[in-house]
């Protein structure tokens, strides 16, 4: 952000998944010449880190409008803004319509081999294109891959709820286990964070013994784990990986 953006991020708490209209409002700051002015405010939609929760279109219409209140622009991280739409059963444009920029990946949920666009005014765009080619992101014949792109968009919008589904439903397996907690999530996608609480087992080990089974998953810490369904993964992968990951878990 620093070397390429010349800017200076301003955190607010977004325990939840969103953060409060207060936690962001408070970095809107009279003039001083001692403060970076606050001018963007960035959320992520849905939240990783947090569950990949799902927030909820009132009270990030409420949010986004009292940042540009405020004078704010707003760029919406929807990495996976369609598994939000999906989640909350509304058109994509709830979220998308409101904000002044949009980055999207066409390569998760959505099952494309590689790509993400950013969505945004013409003007915004032409920068933006600038600014891609002073990173050295040009590419050259990418249209093949922007077919692919638009065999995810045209076919598998349709099919992300399955993907929450089989989530929920690992879930729910999961939480069988005395060893494992299940982080709850207010609006579940296509994740499923938690917690080893094993002593005598950390996330790394348990995902390397998973792998030997089949299962593949990274830990993100000593003790939490990730995992996430995609269109790769059925019904009946889920209930194995959960089998699998319960008698791992339990074993030893
Ligand atoms: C994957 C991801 C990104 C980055 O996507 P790119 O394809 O690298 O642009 C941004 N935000 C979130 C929340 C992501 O999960």
């Amino acid at each position: 952000m620093a070397v390429l953006g010349g800017i200076l991020p301003l955190p607010a708490e977004d325990a939840g998944g969103l953060p409060e209209t207060s936690s962001v409002l408070r970095w809107v700051r009279p003039a001083n010449v001692h403060f970076a002015p606050a001018k963007l405010l960035c959320l992520e939609n849905t939240h990783n880190r947090e569950g990949g929760n799902a927030a909820a279109p009132a009270p990030f219409r409420k949010l986004v409008t009292a940042a540009k209140d405020q004078g704010l622009a707003v760029h919406l991280d929807g990495a996976r803004i369609f598994n939000a739409a999906v989640a909350w059963e509304v058109d994509v444009k709830t979220y998308t319509g409101m904000v002044d920029s949009v980055q999207f990946c066409l390569s998760k949920g959505l099952g494309a081999p590689v790509g993400s666009l950013v969505c945004g005014r013409k003007s915004f765009i032409e920068e933006a294109r600038h600014w891609r080619k002073v990173v050295g992101g040009g590419m050259r014949q990418s249209g093949v891959l922007a077919a692919a792109g638009l065999v995810a968009l045209k076919e598998n919008l349709s099919r992300l709820s399955e993907d929450h589904e089989n989530a929920s439903v690992l879930a729910e397996r999961l939480e069988e286990s005395e060893h494992l907690f299940v982080e709850p999530c207010p609006k579940r996608t296509n994740m499923v964070y938690f917690e080893i609480r094993k002593e005598s087992v950390t996330a790394e080990e348990l995902a390397r013994r998973c792998r030997l089974k089949g299962v593949l998953f990274n830990p993100v810490s000593s003790k939490r784990v990730r995992l996430v369904t995609h269109l790769d993964v059925s019904r009946s992968d889920v209930r194995e990986a959960a089998r699998i990951i319960l008698e791992e878990a339990a074993d030893r």
